[in-house]
């Protein structure tokens, strides 16, 4: 059935960069045989996922939206993809991202321009936006993202699903194509709170593979989720981050964004919380630190890039030394955005401007998260708008790298903390998709479902 929605969907939506109907129908069959032999299944047997194109798949092309990488097959499975597998998943395809997940709108695709189903003349978010799509419209029933910056909960909240970003370290970031190392993070895009959970359950915990993998069991997502759904909130301590479109701080606010949230903080308090505003001085700079280490570690891992070892080789005739081909290769292979980030990110490495622009921003980075732990011993979550607006039309903001930076005004304050944060839809403005995102402590994922459950 999705792929017959693909089929006759696809083509307006833009979802998918790669679809195998022949494998997915096959690996359906071997689902069903094994069902049929009476042979252990795994908890998602059968269940189709479509997989962001960041997630390398063993055989199957992965481009991680680059030209770059075109015609790619890998010779290994990502770790979240082979869970996904060994949970006994059917991989509709790979979707559609912005180049090296950078970017809010999935316009810097090198492949194809993706819409939201709410309105196709918009934007699906990004840089998880072929997923967000794919699910909003109906061609995958749940989908896997990355969220650096924001990538899985921006997109969620424009395309009114529920994404959640896991605590840094508590999913697999093996077989993961790095942009940002210190903030990269696969999570789940769905279109309830108890699947978000129950996908996230499937991929996450420990990995050796992973050094910076948490050696710590995952909380019981997918019950609270069902426990949060009773929406008793009574004894839950709950901050207005007001450096969020708190009070007094809503410039770059849409109107229906910030009433969708007061709506909701009246909803929580309604459900016995206890509501106040918190005041997190540092996050005003969480955008200008994040656009230095973002593109500082995405111009450190992006050199592995060089036309020699994957993808794609330009000029390969004999008549170029190295450097030229790796030259040439990189001029062609890597789009704008990707080309503007490894340029700052250079810069900003570089003797006599690291102590300036680099240091500044890892110091940030510290007093940011020194924010979310005094917060922290008040209340028990932080929320906020996901984003200051609702999906902008395609094209708004391509000619303008500042504009699109703002969609991220809000979810970068938790990225930048390593911390688990969830989009779940709160309601429309002007017909489309309103997010809420609820922040938490380190490895306190669950208190993110249980109190999404509760709003949804
Ligand atoms: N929009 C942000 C950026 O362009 C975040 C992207 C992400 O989370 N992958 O870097």
């Amino acid at each position: 059935a999705y792929l017959d929605r693909i089929e006759a969907e696809d083509g307006a939506v833009g979802a998918y960069l790669h679809v195998d109907g022949e494998a997915a129908l096959e690996r359906a069959a071997a689902v069903d045989a094994a069902r049929a032999a009476g042979e252990e299944l795994g908890p998602l047997a059968g269940l189709p996922v479509a997989l962001k194109d960041v997630f390398v798949t063993e055989g199957v092309p992965t481009t991680s939206g680059s030209r770059i990488l075109e015609g790619w097959r890998p010779p290994y499975d990502a770790t979240v993809t082979r869970r996904l597998k060994d949970a006994g998943t059917v991989l509709l395809g790979k979707t559609n991202m912005d180049e090296f997940a950078m970017g809010s709108s999935t316009e810097n695709s090198a492949y194809r321009v993706t819409r939201n189903p709410w309105d196709l003349s918009r934007i699906p978010g990004g840089s998880s936006g072929g997923s967000s799509a794919a699910v909003a419209g109906g061609l995958a029933p749940w989908a896997l993202g990355t969220d650096t910056g924001g990538s899985i909960r921006q997109p969620a909240a424009v395309t009114g699903l529920v994404g959640h970003k896991p605590t840094y370290g508590s999913v697999s970031r093996y077989g993961l194509i790095a942009f940002s190392s210190s903030l990269d993070q696969a999570g789940p895009m769905a279109r309830t709170v108890l699947d978000a959970a129950v996908l996230h359950e499937a991929i996450g915990g420990h990995d050796p593979r992973d050094s910076t993998s948490i050696d710590a069991p995952l909380p019981p997502l997918a019950e609270c989720a069902r426990r949060g759904a009773a929406g008793d909130l009574s004894g839950l301590r709950v901050g207005v981050v007001r450096e969020l479109g708190g009070e007094g701080h809503t410039t770059g606010y849409e109107e229906g964004v910030l009433a969708r949230f007061a709506e909701a903080v009246q909803l929580i308090e309604g459900m016995g919380a206890e509501v106040r505003e918190i005041s997190c001085p540092s996050f005003d700079l969480a955008l200008a630190a994040y656009y230095l280490i973002a593109p500082s570690e995405a111009s450190s891992n992006l050199a592995r890039f060089e036309g020699m070892r994957f993808g794609i080789r330009v000029s390969d005739d004999g008549r170029h030394d190295l450097d030229e081909v790796m030259a040439l290769t990189r001029a062609q292979g890597f789009g704008p955005e990707v080309k503007r980030r490894i340029i700052l990110g250079t810069y900003a490495l570089s003797a006599g401007y690291y102590d300036a622009y680099y240091g500044q921003a890892q110091k940030v980075r510290t007093l940011i998260t020194r924010d979310f732990t005094t917060a922290f011993d008040d209340v028990d979550v932080l929320i906020s708008p996901t984003t200051p607006s609702v999906a902008f039309p395609l094209g708004s903001r391509v000619d303008d790298p500042l504009a699109m930076y703002a969609a991220d005004l809000c979810t970068l304050p938790a990225s930048l903390a390593g911390l688990p944060a969830t989009s779940v839809p709160c309601g429309l403005s002007e017909g489309l998709p309103v997010g809420l995102q609820i922040m938490a402590p380190a490895l306190a994922d669950d208190r993110c479902y249980s109190l999404a459950a509760a709003v949804e």
